[in-house]
């Protein structure tokens, strides 16, 4: 039963890309992809909770020379974007020579249900991105596949933004995702030793994966506790640097 959820570790992490690298051309989500181009893997982390992991995960990609593509959330309840110390990861991450791209919550525009609304949102939140980390937001992924089912983001292109979750994008792929912290009926690790696929598509979610062996409800909880440590740290080193009484009692 838990065979499926523990070995999401960093080591496993590197293995599982050392493995991949040895059969496939790694690209990223906005990378054109041309008749030639032949074996591909498209690897994709929505960070949807821990920025911190996705930083650990574009270091072991830069020490294996491999680009991937990383969505970053306005809307998470485990981290704030506009937070500096968040920004600084995400600045990180392009610097270390990755992609970062718009994970697009489409339940924060006014009318959720509306699709005016809600692609005025999206160009919205990809220009504030772009503003944020002064890049050029190449791809964005949608965080909620409920809005996804009730207003088409079929588009390859939306505002001249490649839709890293459209259908005629995906359908190019033998697609993998570690969601809930586990692999879902493809298990990436068991596939790839047998079967050979033409191009793959490996979606992670940064959260579920660690130094050491822990069950997901462990690794959300990690999560949490990191950021109310650095919060509590950043207003420590507030009072300090402004020479305030740090009360406690
Ligand atoms: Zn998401």
């Amino acid at each position: 039963m838990t065979s499926n959820y523990n070995k999401f570790t960093f080591l496993e992490y590197k293995n599982i890309l050392t493995h991949i690298k040895s059969i496939y051309n790694f690209k990223l989500v906005s990378d054109k992809l041309s008749k030639i181009d032949k074996k591909i893997c498209v690897l994709r982390h929505d960070v949807d909770m821990s920025p911190e992991n996705a930083l650990e995960m574009a270091k072991i990609e830069k020490i294996l020379g491999i680009k991937s593509s990383y969505y970053a959330l306005f809307s998470s309840r485990f981290y704030n974007l506009l937070d500096i110390p968040v920004l600084d990861i995400f600045r990180e991450i392009i610097a270390l020579g990755h992609e970062v791209g718009l994970h697009f919550d489409a339940k924060v525009s006014q009318n959720s249900l509306d699709k005016d609304s809600v692609f005025t949102s999206l160009k919205q939140q990809i220009n504030m991105l772009s503003d944020l980390l002064s890049i050029e937001i190449k791809s964005f992924t949608i965080h909620d596949p409920d809005i996804k089912g009730k207003i088409k983001f079929d588009d390859e292109q939306m505002f001249k933004v490649k839709n890293g979750s459209s259908q005629s994008f995906l359908k190019k792929f033998k697609y993998f995702s570690d969601s809930n912290g586990k692999w879902g009926n493809n298990n990436l690790s068991v596939a790839l030793k047998t079967i050979k696929y033409e191009n793959i598509y490996l979606l992670t979610h940064p959260v579920w994966w660690s130094n050491t062996k822990k069950s997901p409800r462990e690794k959300i909880n990690d999560c949490i506790k990191g950021r109310v440590f650095n919060a509590l740290k950043m207003y420590d080193k507030d009072l300090e640097e402004n020479k305030r009484p740090n009360i406690a009692w």
